[in-house]
């Protein structure tokens, strides 16, 4: 199997680490920022923008994936990796979070999850084998274990629904197939220290390569998300890769890779591009306000992106305002460049020892902006 993950340093004063995940399509460094391909693309962007940003891996949703074009269809094309024009590293998340954003249109029993179709109302039934089957037709490097993902602050259904994601771990990994996929347990346990701590200890004693962080970020303060990333990366084993799932703003990422995270998957940057708010060092700034309609200065004085060496404020805020689609399509550029390489910076700190520095510096001249990732 291709997969193994190098641990190559640890930064002295946290828990931040750098390393290199291997697959069998290519090498990902570590911590790692995910752009999310919801439908197979990663919106407003093709592979070889996303090679121009430095994206190494791109995550894929198997829910969406599953209900359209279908598995079938994409084994016949070659397998996702050829179906969508990526030979780099892929991931697939699992559904889970999907179908438990899915109020309304779903029931979940011991054995799996039975619903809608957000497109047509056709009914589906998922199972723990069935999302591996599903993983295994697609073919991502990376494929992820079906979890439920409850609301977290709700300390019964967390028990309950913790007792169906350690059982349906297990049975994801009995039905695991493939030797050239490594597959990652996933987390769960709310805001609960306890049921954190048991839960990243049962996953853990089923030896998956990796292990996926869930159900943070979904509207818990963040002294929570902490506490929680604490408890659970202490119970998880330093060898294996962590990934934590749906959080990616850059104040996040710092804090994550600070408690000890190598992985993340969001459709923040991407999803605010589209609304025409960028990031940059200082915090997010609105193209659509008005007092960039003569701004000459691109959105970062010195980034190295298409998008910053070619064009102003003014003119990005001129293609949003017309509804112009290059400019949804150069604003995701910028975001998911600037994205990547605060990623770049980290890793390269913590190889040389700077990463608190580093942290220090960009979070005193950085104004946090609150948006829920996902
Ligand atoms: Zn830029």
């Amino acid at each position: 199997m291709g997969f193994r993950f190098e641990l190559i340093a640890g930064d002295a004063h946290s828990r931040a680490r750098a390393g290199l995940i291997h697959t069998s399509h290519g090498l990902v460094p570590t911590p790692a920022f995910i752009p999310v391909g919801t439908q197979a693309t990663v919106k407003a962007l093709t592979p070889r923008d996303l090679r121009e940003v430095g994206a190494s891996i791109v995550l894929a949703n198997t829910y969406h994936l599953y209900l359209r074009p279908s598995p079938e269809v994409i084994v016949r094309l070659g397998g996702l990796h050829h179906f969508m024009g990526w030979d780099g590293p892929l991931l697939t998340d699992s559904g889970g979070f999907q179908l438990f954003s899915l109020t309304g249109l779903r029931e979940v029993d011991a054995d799996g999850v039975t619903f809608r179709s957000h497109l047509d109302g056709s009914t589906h039934r998922l199972t723990p084998e069935k999302v591996i089957a599903v993983q295994e037709q697609l073919g991502a490097d990376i494929i992820m274990c079906l979890d439920e993902c409850p609301e977290p602050m709700d300390r019964a259904y967390n028990e309950e629904a913790l007792a169906r994601t350690h059982a349906w771990a297990a049975r994801c990994r009995q039905a695991q197939t493939r030797g050239d996929q490594a597959l990652f347990g996933i987390v769960q346990g709310g805001i609960f220290p306890d049921l954190r701590r048991a839960s990243a200890e049962y996953i853990a004693g089923l030896d998956f390569p990796g292990y996926g962080i869930g159900g943070l970020s979904v509207g818990e303060p963040k002294e929570k998300m902490h506490e929680m990333l604490e408890v659970t990366v202490d119970c998880l084993p330093a060898d294996r890769p962590r990934h934590l799932l749906g959080v990616g703003s850059p104040q996040d990422l710092f804090e994550c890779v600070t408690r000890g995270v190598d992985m993340f998957d969001c459709v923040l940057p991407t999803r605010i591009a589209r609304n025409g708010a960028v990031l940059t060092p200082t915090g997010r700034l609105n193209l659509r306000n008005a007092g960039y309609t003569d701004d000459p200065a691109p959105i970062v004085e010195g980034c190295a992106c298409y998008t910053c060496q070619n064009f102003s404020r003014a003119y990005l805020r001129h293609l949003i305002k017309a509804g112009e689609i290059v400019g949804l399509h150069l604003t995701t550029l910028h975001n998911l460049h600037f994205t990547l390489d605060l990623m770049r910076r980290m890793r390269e700190a913590i190889l040389a020892g700077t990463f608190s520095k580093l942290r220090g510096e960009f979070l005193a001249g950085h104004e946090a902006t609150e948006e829920l990732g996902g």
